[in-house]
Formats: C-alpha cells, structure tokens, sequence
C-alpha cells in the first residue's frame, strides 16, 4: 500500500466544502489506492456543518479514507498536513471596499500560514480557492517563512476548465480533446484566457490549432478575434455570476472539481500540454518576482513548472499587464495594512 496523505480542507462545512469532501476522499486525487486522511478546519460556526459532512463521509464507507478529524483550532488542523486547501474565505458584503475585504482576508490567510509553518509537515503544498485568491495565497505564504514560496499557490483551473468548456460548445469537440489553453493573471474579472497556443487532437490522432478550427467555424479570423474579444474572453471571465443568476447560488461543484483536478495534475502530472495554476512568479513574462499570478504550468511531483517561451500577442500582452496591475494594487494595500 501507498502512504497515506493528509489533507486539510478549510471552510469545510460550506458549499464548495461539500462537493469537495467525497471526491478527495473517493480517491479523485490521488488515485483509488492512496489512503486518505482528512482535516477538516472550520470557524465555530460552520463546525457543526462540518461534522454533518464528516458522519456522511463516515457512511459512504470509502475504500481509500483512513480517518476524519473535524476542528476550529488550526494549530490541530494542519498539524501534519501534506495538502492544505484553503477554501474557507471572508466574502465580499455590500458596501465592503477591496481594502475591508483583503484586510478580512488577512486575518485569515495570516494565521494559517503561519499555523501551515509551525506544523505542516515538511512536503506541504497548499492550494489557495477562497477569494481573493491570488492575494490570499500571497498573505498565506508571508507568514510561512519556511515553506518554500514556490509551494503556495491559487486556483486558476475553474477558469481554465471554463474556457476549454466553452470551446468544446462552440467547436462540437469534447473538452478532453483540447490542450494548451492558458489563463494568465489575477483570478478576477481581468483574468487573461488565452488560447493562441491551445490545440485539438482529433480520434485519429492528428493534431490541429484551435484558433484555426475557430476561424472555420466563425467564418474567418477577423470574426474569430471579434468573438474572442467581445464573447469568449467576457464569457469566462463572467461565468461565476452567470451561474448564480441561473442557479440561484454560486458554482460549488465546479469549483470543487476544479481544485480536484489542480491537485491531481500538480502531484500526477499534466498530461498532454500544459495547464493553468497561479504560482509564485519568478519574473517570467515580465511578471514581477513575487507576485502570485496564474501561467501555463506543467505538473510533476508537486512542482509546477511555468511553460516558457510562449510568444504573447499584443493583446493578450496588455491584458495581462492589467491584471499584473491589479495584483501589484492588491500588494500595495495588504503591504500598507502590515499583512504581508
Ligand atoms: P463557498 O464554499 O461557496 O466558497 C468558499 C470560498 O471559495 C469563497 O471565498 C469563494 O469566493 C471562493 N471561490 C473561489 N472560486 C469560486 C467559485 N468558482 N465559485 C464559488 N466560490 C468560489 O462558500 P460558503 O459560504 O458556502 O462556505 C464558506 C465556509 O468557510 C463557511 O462554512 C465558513 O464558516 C467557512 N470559513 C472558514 C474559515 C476557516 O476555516 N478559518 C474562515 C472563513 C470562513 P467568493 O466569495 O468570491 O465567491
């Protein structure tokens, strides 16, 4: 038998919490045959949430799922912990300015990195989805001055897994068959879908450009690039309020799904191309050093390594350097507050 990991999902109790739960604890992740051991941390209000979740987990009798532990001490919630998920987050509530809600945040993301630092153990790797995530990962990592910086990082892969859903409808091929989308920036509104690299491998085999498929099925490229600019890319970038407005709440399932698969890819590897995930920038594509920002990024092992030489066209070049801007303001103000 493999060795078991531990895994500690914060804000377990809550919606994206429980579509989460039973897929890391079905094997998902990590394959079938690696044991699992869950944590699960909570605010003391969201703990009895928590524990309904873990009597269900208990009940699905899961072959990989060694243990469950319910808490709302985070020194006990990550004490051991191969894999934090960070999920748990302070959202957004009328009238609150970005500066309330990164400073809310902090007062998260701070003490738990700091609690990951004194007691994770020495391979964590920590997944941040609670929102802002980019920042939140920033924060996190601040106070973990032992864990390499490299090891923090945010989902990017609902969007990601967005527009390759997207192109999947608009070209009639799965969304399996496409490889080598790319978001790059912050996870927001300015968020960069990009899609100049992406490819589709058809059943025999054969290997073709998307942008190029695109064009066929548009009617040329100057109509691609319109529906890129004015349809695509806001479709994305949009998709989250889309589905509250249509489902009534906002996307838990996808989401969970999604950190599913950033996991999976980060420790099994990427399959063909490359995917994306925000991770710690090492100056690559003019992304200033330090700041956490979403590249296209192959996995193995639990090292992410960012896909270099991509040629960027224009656009896409000022796009990102809008989102770079926006992560760099988020910077300034949680370095104004004295949370990094
Ligand atoms: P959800 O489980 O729906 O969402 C949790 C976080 O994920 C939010 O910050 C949300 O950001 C973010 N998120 C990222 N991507 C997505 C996406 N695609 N769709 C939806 N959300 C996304 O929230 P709930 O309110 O149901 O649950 C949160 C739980 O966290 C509660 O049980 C609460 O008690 C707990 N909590 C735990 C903390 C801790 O463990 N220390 C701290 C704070 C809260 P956004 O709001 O921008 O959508």
């Amino acid at each position: 038998t493999q060795t078991p990991v531990t895994v500690t999902v914060t804000g377990a109790g809550g919606q994206i919490g429980y579509a989460l739960l039973f897929r890391i604890a079905s094997g998902a992740m990590f394959g079938v045959h690696r044991p699992v051991r869950l944590k699960l941390l909570e605010i003391p209000t969201g703990l009895k949430s928590a524990e309904g979740a873990a009597m269900e987990l208990q009940d699905c009798a899961f072959g990989a799922l060694q243990s469950v532990e319910v808490t709302d001490d985070a020194a006990q919630g990550f004490d051991g912990t191969n894999l934090a998920l960070l999920v748990g987050a302070r959202p957004r509530g009328p009238g609150m300015e970005r500066a309330d809600l990164l400073t809310a945040n902090g007062a998260i993301f701070g003490p738990q990195g700091q609690a990951i630092n004194e007691g994770a153990a020495d391979d964590v790797r920590v997944l941040v989805v609670g929102n802002p995530a980019n920042t939140n990962a920033l924060i996190a990592s601040a106070h973990a001055p032992d864990v390499p910086a490299e090891r923090f990082t945010a989902m990017t892969r609902l969007d990601h897994n967005r527009a390759l859903a997207q192109l999947s409808l608009t070209l009639g091929v799965p969304a399996a068959a496409i490889d080598s989308v790319i978001i790059w920036g912050n996870h927001s509104a300015s968020q960069v879908p990009d899609i100049s690299h992406a490819m589709i491998t058809a059943a025999d085999g054969s290997r073709r450009r998307v942008t190029e498929a695109l064009a066929e099925a548009l009617g040329g490229s100057a109509k691609m690039e319109i529906w890129l600019a004015e349809t695509f890319i806001p479709k994305v970038a949009k998709r989250g309020a889309e589905i509250i407005e249509v489902r009534g709440s906002s996307s838990a399932a996808s989401a969970a799904a999604a950190a599913i698969d950033h996991v999976h890819d980060w420790f099994l590897g990427t399959g063909v191309g490359w995917t994306s995930a925000a991770v710690v920038s090492d100056g690559s594509y003019s992304v200033p050093r330090g700041l956490v920002s979403s590249f296209p990024v192959e996995g193995l092992d639990g090292s992410w390594v960012i896909r270099q030489g991509l040629e960027m066209a224009p656009a896409i070049r000022s796009r990102l350097e809008a989102s770079v801007k926006e992560l760099q303001e988020e910077r300034e103000i949680v370095t104004s507050l004295g949370l990094l």
